[in-house]
C-alpha cells in the first residue's frame, strides 16, 4: 500500500514539475514573440505577418497563436501579465480574455480578477464594460457551401440594415430575408470598389477581339449597374443614388516606397490586366513553396524600381501584400 502511495506522490510531484515548466514557457513564448515583432524577424523570414511567422513556423496551433499575440502586444503596455502567467497565477487564456479591457491605469484591478476568476466569471465581467464582447464575430461552416455568421451590431446599424431590407422588398415586390439583404450589399460594394471587377469590366468595353468570351468575364450582376446607367432605368434592387462612389486615385495604388520620386502613374488599363493576372492577391512565394495570397493591404510593386528605369509595365508588375512589400525592398536593399 505504501508503496502504492510513494507512485502516485512521486507522479504528482512530477507533474507539478512539467505544468511550472509549461507555464515559464507560455511566458518565454511571450518574450521572445516581442522581440520577433520589435526586430521584425518574421518579415525578414518572409511572413506576412507574427501570426503567419507562430503557425507556420513555430508551428502553433491557430488559437495559441493568437493568445499568444494578444497577450505579448499587451504586455508591451502591461508588463505584469507575463509575471503572473509565468508564476502560474494567471492562465494564458484568461490573459487574452483581459486584453481587452487591460490598461495601464485599470490594471491593479483587472489582473487581480484574471488571476482570481474562472474565466467564464471573467468573461462576465469583461461584457459588463464592453457589451460587444458578448458576440465575438464567427463564421462556421454548416454544410459544404452554407456558413452560419454570428456578430453583434449596435442597434442603429441593425435599423440601418432593416431599412436597407425594406428597399429591397420592395423593388423585388415580395419580402426578402437578411440574408438577400446581405448579398445584394456585398455585391453592390464589390461592383463598385472591387479593383478585380472593375478590371474585368474595362477588358470587357475592349471588345470580344481582346478579351476573352464576353460572358465569361462579364456576369449578370456586373452588367446590371451598366445597364443602369446606361438606359437610366433601375434594373437592380437598389436605389442607383444609395451610396455615392469614392474616387480611387491612382495615387492610392501607389505604395509608399515610391511617393518621394516624381514619376508617371501607372496606366489604368495596365493597372487593370495586373490586377486580373495576379487577382489583386499578394503573389509572393512562402518557403513552403504556396502563395500568401493575402488579399487585403495589397500594393503594386515594380519589380525593377523606377529608379533603376523600370517601366509600368503588365512584366514589371505585381501586387504584393504590404509587409511582402518590405520585404522585397529590404531583400533589393541588401
Ligand atoms: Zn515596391
Ligand atoms: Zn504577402
Amino acid at each position: 500500500m505504501s508503496s502504492v502511495l510513494a507512485l502516485s506522490d512521486r507522479i504528482h510531484g512530477q507533474a507539478l514539475e512539467v505544468s511550472a515548466h509549461y507555464k515559464r514557457a507560455e511566458a518565454e513564448l511571450i518574450e521572445i514573440l516581442q522581440q520577433v515583432e520589435k526586430h521584425r524577424v518574421f518579415i525578414r523570414r518572409g511572413h506576412p505577418s507574427l501570426f503567419s511567422y507562430v503557425t507556420r513556423e513555430l508551428k502553433l496551433s491557430e488559437s495559441t497563436a493568437y493568445s499568444l499575440i494578444t497577450v505579448a502586444r499587451k504586455a508591451r503596455q502591461v508588463p505584469e501579465l507575463k509575471a503572473e502567467i509565468r508564476s502560474g497565477r494567471m492562465t494564458l487564456s484568461n490573459a487574452r480574455r483581459v486584453a481587452s479591457v487591460l490598461t495601464a491605469e485599470n490594471k491593479k484591478d483587472w489582473i487581480q480578477a484574471a488571476c482570481e476568476l474562472s474565466s467564464r466569471q471573467l468573461e462576465k465581467e469583461i461584457v459588463k464594460v464592453r457589451p460587444q464582447e458578448a458576440t465575438r464575430e464567427r463564421a462556421t461552416y454548416t454544410s459544404k457551401d452554407r456558413v452560419k455568421l454570428e456578430l453583434g451590431l449596435s442597434e442603429r446599424e441593425m435599423l440601418k440594415l432593416r431599412r436597407v431590407q425594406d428597399l429591397l422588398s420592395q423593388s423585388k415586390k415580395r419580402p426578402v430575408s437578411l440574408e438577400e439583404t446581405i448579398a445584394a450589399l456585398t455585391s453592390e460594394f464589390l461592383t463598385r470598389h472591387d479593383p478585380v471587377e472593375k478590371a474585368k469590366r474595362h477588358q470587357v468595353k475592349k471588345g470580344p477581339e481582346n478579351g476573352r468570351d464576353r460572358k465569361q468575364v462579364f456576369p449578370k450582376r456586373l452588367v446590371t449597374r451598366r445597364e443602369e446607367l446606361n438606359t437610366g432605368q433601375k434594373v437592380s434592387g437598389l436605389p442607383t443614388t444609395s451610396v455615392a462612389a469614392p474616387v480611387v486615385t491612382q495615387r492610392r495604388l501607389v505604395p509608399s516606397q515610391h511617393k518621394t520620386t516624381s514619376r508617371e502613374s501607372i496606366p489604368a488599363a495596365i493597372l487593370h490586366q495586373v490586377n486580373l493576372r495576379d487577382q489583386r492577391k499578394c503573389m509572393h512565394i512562402l518557403a513552403d513553396g504556396t502563395h500568401c495570397n493575402q488579399s487585403r493591404w495589397i500594393e503594386v510593386h515594380h519589380k525593377i524600381a523606377v529608379s533603376q528605369g523600370g517601366p509600368n509595365t503588365f512584366e514589371n508588375l505585381i501586387t504584393l501584400c504590404s509587409t511582402h512589400h518590405k520585404f522585397w525592398h529590404l531583400r533589393s536593399a541588401r
